[in-house]
């Protein structure tokens, strides 16, 4: 099956940009660390992978993108970041909630996540302040949320198509997005064009398990028309955490509170949200660490 990977790309007429990635090891890691049921899997995938999409669209090295998710429904709340260098990570608030598929073979995504929410954007472009956007959830289905969010927030129409296929044993069959934006002016039969094609693939899922490759699937989606990949790149779960970071996070606490976790717990940890990972500390490391602080 090869390594994840995203593809950028766009037609000769600079008309739309394309991103196409396949996401479906990134998302079974996802799965393993956070113990997602079916439906949670498929919620956290889809928003990790639109994660993915869009943090390869970032222009610096440094720069990172997280959406947030929250509605009323079971999983309470979804977070996922990216960076530009196609790292990702993400993590639901209820890892466990589940519902009953609403037809044989379809998650029941939307009802997971509910409504009476929100969708939020983060770009931190290492500026002073981030680049905040959010917009109402319309269906909580994802991709539609998205879409709704690039036209609302950034005047830009967009085509956006998520999917996560879940097996059996829950491990993750196959993953991956494709997002068209239309370039200001964008000729739309092109644009109608492209949504036809898209449409007559199927569920892109399917099409990721299939096996093709992307640059296949670009095809398909262009059918005839010019265009140019203008970027490939790896995409991968990944998390930013690290035993001394978090330890720098500790050292904001006071030696009675921590030798009283320590004392009453026989040990001092510390959870990462995004990716599940436990760091354990004894109390003295964590002094030494505030002390080296000014
Ligand atoms: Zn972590």
């Amino acid at each position: 099956m090869g390594k994840d990977y995203l593809i950028r790309a766009v037609d000769e007429g600079k008309n739309v940009r394309l991103f196409l990635a396949r996401t479906t090891l990134t998302v079974d890691e996802m799965r393993k660390r956070h113990n997602t049921s079916a439906t949670a899997s498929a919620a956290v995938g889809r928003l990790l992978t639109a994660a993915l999409i869009m943090g390869a669209d970032l222009k610096g090295e440094e720069d990172t993108l997280t959406l947030k998710l929250i509605g009323d429904g079971p999983i309470e709340g979804i977070v996922a970041t990216a960076d530009a260098k196609g790292n990702g990570r993400a993590y639901p608030l209820n890892p466990q909630a589940d519902l009953p598929s609403k037809s044989p073979g379809k998650l029941d995504v939307g009802s997971l996540v509910g409504k009476n929410g929100y969708l939020e954007v983060v770009k931190d472009l290492g500026l002073k302040q981030p680049f905040v956007g959010r917009v109402e959830l319309v269906s909580g289905e994802i991709a539609e949320d998205l879409a709704y969010y690039f036209l609302k927030s950034e005047q830009i129409p967009s085509l956006v198509s998520l999917g996560v296929l879940v097996d059996k044993d829950l491990s993750i069959k196959a993953a991956g997005g494709v997002l068209v934006q239309a370039m200001p002016g964008a000729d739309d039969v092109l644009l109608e064009k492209i949504e036809t094609n898209i449409l007559d693939l199927g569920p892109i899922s399917g099409v990721i398990e299939s096996g093709v490759s992307l640059e296949y699937v670009l095809d398909k989606i262009m059918q005839g028309k010019d265009y140019e990949i203008l970027d490939r790149k790896d995409l991968a779960f990944k998390c930013s955490c690290s035993r001394k970071r978090l330890k720098g996070i500790l050292a904001g606490f006071s030696d009675e509170e921590l030798n009283d976790i320590y004392n009453n717990e026989g040990k001092i940890e510390v959870r990462c949200n995004f990716c599940n990972e436990v760091y354990t500390y004894f109390p003295e490391e964590i002094a030494e660490e505030r002390s080296k602080k000014p």
